[in-house]
């Protein structure tokens, strides 16, 4: 419903924080959060991509677990 947008810096590398975990990331850790991981019977993590973390108690997914 209350979509913020935030301003973007123009020029330069683009920069953009991982829809996920918030952090920005370069290109080497490109994958890392956006390659979807096929992780199992989460239903919650699957297909999100590595750096996600699954605040799920039940979870069990190796990956996706929250480690707090
Ligand atoms: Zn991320
Ligand atoms: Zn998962
Ligand atoms: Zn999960």
């Amino acid at each position: 419903m209350n979509q913020s947008s935030v301003p973007q810096q123009g020029g330069g590398l683009e920069q953009l924080p991982c829809l996920y975990c918030g952090e920005t990331y370069g290109p080497g850790d490109l994958a890392l959060h956006t390659e979807p991981v096929h992780c199992g019977p989460c239903i919650t993590c699957v297909d999100k991509p590595a750096c996600f973390s699954c605040r799920l108690m039940y979870c069990v997914c190796d990956v996706h677990r929250y480690r707090g």
